[in-house]
């Protein structure tokens, strides 16, 4: 990558020389390389990355990373596939063998701690894909004394160990393929990852297997990126908002995704701040005017005082806070049903941070009651971040980004 932002440098100095007094074409430097970057990938994923027999992998995660490389200036004949298996993708990353990792690669808080993510770019559901004959498993509670396969190191996996681990019988491989074949076999009874992927594999088995519909878990897809490179991570979320606008992002899913029994769920309208946190700001030092400003923005949605809220909003941006809200808050979520109806939560703002006389960033957490059980990982606490800007002399929520807090 480094390499990719000088050639990126050199070329602008030629852009220049050629327009000015600059040297004569014919004392003109050699061109600089072309710019490659080496990406981490799933060989194996249906829909959403599978290596041809060209050997060039196909998908929507391959279009998400093939449109971002050519966003940093990159053409798709100067990208280097790497396969990137569930259980490698955080060495990969870490150990510089890739510049990035788009690889149905959910954003969670134990990751975060070995790489950075920008995104997400996908939001799907841990689900269980079963023989088409198979009567008496629907959803994860009846896995009783049954075999479920998934990925080593996947979140899967460890959504199971974690919440049925009493009643499971669980069994790991180091792909997907492996579980499927196993599946057929009758080796195991379930499959369990992403409804996504487990999609594309029941559509390459039609009337042998099914995606059984009921995802327990949600996943947000991230790009993975080393840790702590700031830089490439707001490049790539700003990338693939990019994406997302421009029509891309719809047409990718509409190509590769829309014909399997995947049910897509809007495109994400979070996306993950940077990897500094939010340091609770020093009272003395704060306009008093951005704390009550703050605390009346939790204390709003706390009331459900919607109109309360949007007028604490900047008026161009309240379709996207709107939507933020509407993912992040049960009631609002109409993929999930009425049994949500009686879920509540609170709010509370943990810290305010002001960064010049008309700006600030403040964050607050939430938590939820009456979720009923099967919905409860969807409902983890969150934490958001908003940023305020003082318009005329009121504060305004201009942004608001939010993450599941992880157990
Ligand atoms: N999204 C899940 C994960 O990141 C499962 C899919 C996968 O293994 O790639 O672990």
């Amino acid at each position: 990558m480094k390499r990719a932002i000088r050639a990126v440098a050199l070329t602008a100095c030629l852009a220049l020389a050629a327009c000015g007094n600059g040297p004569k074409p014919d004392d003109a430097p050699p061109p600089p390389p072309p710019r490659t970057l080496t990406i981490g990938i799933k060989f194996d994923q249906p829909g959403l990355s599978v290596k041809g027999i060209d050997g060039r992998p196909r998908g929507f995660d391959v279009d998400v990373a093939t449109y971002i490389a050519g966003k940093l200036g990159v053409t798709p004949e100067h990208i280097t596939w790497r396969e990137a298996r569930t259980d490698q993708r955080e060495t990969l990353v870490s150990s510089g063998a890739v510049d990035f990792v788009v690889a149905s690669y959910s954003i969670t808080a134990a990751r975060q701690q070995l790489v950075s993510f920008a995104g997400p770019y996908l939001l799907a559901g841990q689900d269980l894909l079963v023989r088409q004959s198979e009567r008496a498993i629907d959803q994860p509670e009846d896995l009783d004394g049954r075999t479920v396969c998934t990925a080593e190191g996947s979140t899967s996996a460890d959504k199971i160990r974690r919440s049925f681990a009493r009643f499971v019988r669980l069994t790991t491989r180091d792909s997907y393929p492996q579980c499927v074949a196993d599946l057929i076999s009758g080796t195991v009874d379930a499959v369990t990852t992403d409804d996504v992927i487990l999609a594309g594999y029941a559509d390459e088995h039609p009337g042998t297997l099914r995606l059984s519909g009921h995802r327990f878990t949600r996943e947000r897809y991230g790009v993975g990126v080393r840790k702590g490179d700031i830089a490439l991570q707001g490049r790539i979320t700003s990338i693939i908002r990019m994406m997302i606008d421009d029509g891309s992002w719809r047409r990718a899913l509409e190509k590769h995704l829309t014909a399997t029994s995947y049910k897509p769920l809007p495109a994400p309208a979070v996306f993950n701040a940077p990897d500094r946190t939010v340091e609770p700001g020093d009272p003395t030092t704060l306009d008093p005017e951005l704390v009550k400003a703050a605390k009346a923005v939790a204390a709003t949605s706390n009331a459900r005082d919607w109109e309360g809220f949007r007028s604490l909003v900047c008026p161009e941006n309240a379709d996207a806070i709107d939507e933020i809200v509407f993912q992040y808050t049960p009631q609002y979520d109409k993929t999930l049903g009425p049994e949500i109806r009686n879920a509540g939560y609170t709010n509370t703002v943990t810290g305010v941070t002001q960064s010049g006389a008309d700006a600030a960033t403040f964050a607050f957490h939430e938590t939820f009651t009456n979720v009923p059980e099967k919905y409860r990982h969807y409902f983890k606490d969150v934490d958001y971040t908003g940023t305020m800007v003082r318009r005329e002399g009121s504060w305004k929520l201009c942004s608001l980004t939010a993450d599941f807090v992880e157990p």
